[in-house]
């Protein structure tokens, strides 16, 4: 199967999965399972953070920031598609009594700082408290610029407001941009980074913050249900996911430019590869009603794409250059069919 889907269908690679074996556990309820406690360590110094807890996804992890950072009846501003506003089930409004406030994405993934001081609510009973701006980067394949971050950071300290970052994909952002993973976690009170994404490993997420920050999120991790034993196994994977695999990132996003380049000859096809910063390619048809049929007939290929129009391809680990070349093959026949 080469499947575009997402980087989370990556898996574990042998050299994840011989640490994973030979991993020394604990029970980490107990805080005794000294994997975890190395990693959660190891990871708060290399982001220049106080302290880090493993979770067990990218949505807790997001959660446990929003149920750390805001009381019952505060709210906190993000983008209108924000993942931990539009793709986790409304969790901080279900569980955390936690009021979103989106303000819409501008092109390039941003939120205007002059729309997002005019959402925060004054000090009054009528409001809730906006305590909060949380930002995503990379947002739908983008990265937030380095002098936009600076920006936020001003915003945030004028305002008394805490800054998170969903970093989901994080390390694709410094990739991209060439720098140290602190030059973008600077300016964040808390962040999130996915592990089991394109970084390979088959579970887990991270959340970095204050010390005090970290210990409301583990009381809430336990609440959740997010309390886990002998995790040790799966901090042993993400210790080679950090170690191993950011290295590999150039290469996803280098094979993304090839994507799209590629699609792009394609009569009837439209990406703008010089809008492909990260690991993403967006596609458009010239023939829109074709998307369903492209998918049936490419899984019958052994290829996995998500309908949808642009659809979105995702490059990982486990797609190499030829598997690009086989895919561009074979759409090229089939989009060729839908011409006539
Ligand atoms: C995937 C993702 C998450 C959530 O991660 P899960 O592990 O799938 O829960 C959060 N934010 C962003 C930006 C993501 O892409």
């Amino acid at each position: 199967m080469i499947d575009f889907r997402s980087d989370t269908v990556t898996r574990p690679s042998d050299s994840m999965k011989q640490a994973m074996f030979d991993a020394q556990v604990g029970d980490d309820v107990y805080g005794d399972d000294p994997s975890i406690n190395a990693l959660e360590t190891w990871v708060a110094q290399q982001h220049n953070f106080e302290a880090a807890i493993f979770c067990s996804s990218g949505t807790q992890a997001n959660l446990l920031a929003l149920m750390s950072h805001c009381e019952r009846g505060d709210e906190y501003l993000c983008g209108q598609q924000a993942h931990n506003y539009k793709f986790e089930g409304g969790g901080a409004a279900i569980l955390g009594s936690i009021q979103p406030q989106p303000v819409e994405n501008e092109k390039d993934g941003t939120l205007c700082f002059t729309k997002l001081k005019s959402y925060i609510k004054p000090i009054d009973p009528h409001f809730a408290r906006t305590t909060l701006l949380s930002l995503e980067n990379t947002i739908n394949g983008k990265v937030l610029p380095l002098s936009y971050l600076a920006q936020a950071r001003d915003f945030v300290n004028e305002h008394k407001l805490q800054l998170h970052l969903d970093g989901a994909r994080v390390y694709n952002a410094a990739t991209a941009l060439n720098v140290e993973i602190t030059e973008i976690s600077q300016y964040f009170d808390s962040m999130t980074i996915c592990l089991s994404k394109g970084l390979g490993a088959p579970i887990g997420s991270l959340l970095l913050g204050s010390t005090a920050l970290i210990a409301k999120a583990r009381r809430w991790r336990k609440v959740l249900g997010g309390g886990m034993r002998q995790a040790g196994i799966l901090a042993a994977a993400a210790k080679i996911a950090l170690a191993e695999n950011v290295s590999k990132l150039k290469q996803d996003h280098a094979n993304a430019l090839y994507l799209a380049q590629n699609l792009n000859k394609i009569n009837g096809v439209t990406t703008n590869p010089d809008h492909v910063q990260t690991n993403m390619v967006f596609v458009k048809l010239n023939k829109p009603s074709c998307i369903d049929h492209l998918v049936t007939a490419l899984k019958a290929k052994d290829i996995l794409i998500s309908p949808g129009h642009p659809i979105r391809l995702v490059t990982h680990l486990d797609i190499s250059r030829e598997d690009i070349d086989i895919f561009i093959d074979e759409i090229s026949s089939l989009i060729a069919q839908y011409q006539n």
